[in-house]
């Protein structure tokens, strides 16, 4: 364990001294596999990172100890990433503003970005990349991002709430973090932790991460697109229409690189497509909206997947992602806002488009929304569908589930092991959800109110108070306390730009397709969630496979140029 400095004003430096050994698990907080793939990636590095952490004496925070302990291990697998400890209160506590414990600041000379709070959980992989990029000495960003944030002329300090369970946030604080390397005079990104600060994240009005504190005037909810974080952090408002405008007024971009085939979505369906498609000899490419991972990096564990007894959604993910790159390149944070047929399939972004001979839709679902009162004034500060995001904020209270499919029975479960008083709220006299999740209800003593529908949801200016409820049989109205509402009941298909270019689609509007995972415009196929079915990760890799086992065939011996099909 790493000792403290001392006195008030003092601090202390280490180097990587000594070379981790495989077999040497002694003083270390990482797991040996963890180390030999950081050492690994520590390779790229060039510049020296430096490490400064900053905690206070308090014995009661564990988080202090865990801090120092990453951070050793992390400065220990490489030369070029330098630790000092300082005590709060010191000197350079005092010149670089740290006013929390833990605190972490990278090389802060020179960069304004600091983790306040541990960073374990999700959290971490943010932080090695921040290593990276400033060990680089590249911001990354987009040509795009850099023109917006060229027209920042005044400070801005960007707080970004996170949760260690929340897939979505070291996206965004990665986006926070591009953008302080890119203009480090005038941006400062900060990682809160908001399960260790609690009063923090109530002061901002935290109730949903990632939450991102761009002025005192302007915060939002959620991951954003690169670019459109940017132009938010330069104006301080939804950029959505101004994107859209730019868009518009975009210069078509000159004819590039023809992929075989583009897949969209990289979610089970699309990242299995790619795998198959590589190996078939397809030259492929994956376009994501948002994060890699789908509806399954916010499954807290699936239990169904051959193979795996039962594995984190983020986990699996993981190992999805590692196998796919082994194949296939995917972008991330691709805002897709329009697919065109001709000759080549084109697919743009408000950046450039891409274009290809055939296309797979697996652009999943998304979260379905109740429609009662309070639902929207809510959202993100006590009303929200993502358990793993959001679970950690409700420890010791109570909240209520809605849904009775899976989705509701696995996050509830979830939640019931944070700690949380979790009852469902069941619109039938009968659960939907596969029997082996009823059984684990029913063992961990979760109550579920039958029959019973939310009228509305209320609440002070900014806190959820309670939801009034509504007997389906007798009609009765009550109220029932709570300070959180989790909502899982159901999904609604990604369908919109299939629909667009003129695929058909079922009364469900998910996508029509035949066994082959065609749809009805040749070269174009879909796959998973987004042709509804039972909707399983199981389905959905099998629906990638055989979509992108299509796409090949297709394009060796085109169906649609044949006389039958004319
Ligand atoms: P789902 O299976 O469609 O269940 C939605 C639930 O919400 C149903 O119980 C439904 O009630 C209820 N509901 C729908 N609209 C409502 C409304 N307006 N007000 C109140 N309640 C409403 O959705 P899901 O649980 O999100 O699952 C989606 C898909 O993913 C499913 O195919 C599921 O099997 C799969 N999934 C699988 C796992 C797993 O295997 N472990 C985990 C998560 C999801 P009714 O029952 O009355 O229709």
């Amino acid at each position: 364990m790493v000792s403290p400095a001392s006195s008030a004003n003092s601090s202390t430096t280490q180097k990587g001294s000594r070379a981790p050994s495989k077999h040497d698990n002694e003083g270390w907080l990482l797991p040996e596999e963890a180390r030999s793939s950081l050492s690994e990636l520590f390779k790229q590095l060039k510049n020296t990172v430096e490490l400064h952490v900053v905690t206070d004496s308090d014995p009661q925070k564990m988080f202090n100890d865990v801090t120092l302990q990453f951070a050793q291990d992390i400065s220990r697998l490489s030369e070029h990433i330098t630790l000092t400890q300082h005590i709060l209160g010191d000197e350079f506590s005092q010149k670089y503003e740290v006013h929390h414990s833990p605190s972490i600041l990278f090389t802060p000379e020179k960069y304004n970005i600091r983790f306040t709070g541990a960073p374990l959980g999700e959290e971490g992989k943010a932080f090695v990349e921040t290593v990276l990029l400033i060990s680089l000495g590249v911001s990354s960003l987009s040509a795009t991002s850099k023109t917006i944030l060229g027209e920042l002329t005044e400070p801005r300090h960007i707080r970004v709430f996170t949760s260690p369970g929340c897939p979505y946030c070291p996206g965004q604080f990665m986006n926070a973090v591009k953008a302080a390397i890119e203009s480090p005079k005038l941006i400062r990104a900060e990682c809160i932790n908001s399960d260790e600060f609690p009063d923090l994240s109530r002061q901002y009005g935290v109730g949903s991460v990632p939450h991102t504190v761009f002025s005192k005037e302007y915060s939002r909810v959620g991951l954003l697109p690169q670019e459109r974080f940017c132009l938010e952090l330069l104006m301080l408002r939804d950029a959505e229409e101004v994107l859209r405008e730019q868009t518009q007024s975009a210069e078509p971009e000159e004819e590039g690189k023809v992929y075989d085939l583009i897949i969209l979505g990289a979610g089970p369906a699309g990242l299995t497509a790619a795998i198959y498609a590589k190996r078939s000899g397809l030259d492929a490419i994956v376009l994501e909206n948002s994060v890699i991972g789908g509806q399954v990096i916010a499954t807290p564990v699936v239990e169904n997947y051959p193979g795996f007894k039962s594995v984190g959604g983020i986990a699996l993910v993981e190992i999805l992602t590692a196998h796919t790159r082994e194949y296939s390149n995917i972008r991330e944070n691709q805002l897709i806002d329009d697919v065109t047929i001709g000759d080549l399939i084109e697919v743009h972004t408000p950046e450039r488009k891409y274009a290809a001979k055939s296309l797979i839709f697996a652009t999943g679902t998304k979260w379905r929304s109740l429609n009662v009162e309070g639902e929207q004034k809510y959202f993100g500060t006590g009303v929200t569908h993502c358990a793993s995001c959001d679970g950690y904020m409700f420890r010791g209270k109570h909240v209520i589930m809605i849904g009775g499919g899976n989705s509701a029975l696995t996050d509830a479960l979830h939640l019931k092991k944070l700690g949380i008083d979790v009852s469902i709220v069941h619109r039938r006299d009968t659960l939907r959800a596969e029997k082996a999740l009823q059984d684990a209800l029913n063992r961990e003593q979760i109550p579920v109110i039958f029959n019973t529908v939310i009228e509305k949801i209320y609440g002070n200016e900014t806190n959820v108070e309670g939801v009034t409820l509504k007997d389906v049989n007798s009609g009765e109205i009550t109220d029932h306390a709570c300070d959180g509402v989790f909502i899982a009941i159901g999904m609604d298909p990604n369908s919109q730009l299939a629909e667009k270019i003129g695929a058909e689609l079922n009364p469900d509007k998910t996508i029509h397709v035949d066994t082959a995972m065609r749809t009805n415009i040749p070269r174009v196929y879909a796959a998973g969630d987004v042709n509804g079915g039972i909707r399983q990760i199981v389905t959905a890799v099998s629906d990638g496979a055989v979509a992108a086992m299509s796409a090949f065939e297709d394009l060796q011996h085109p169906y649609w140029t044949s006389e039958k099909y004319e």
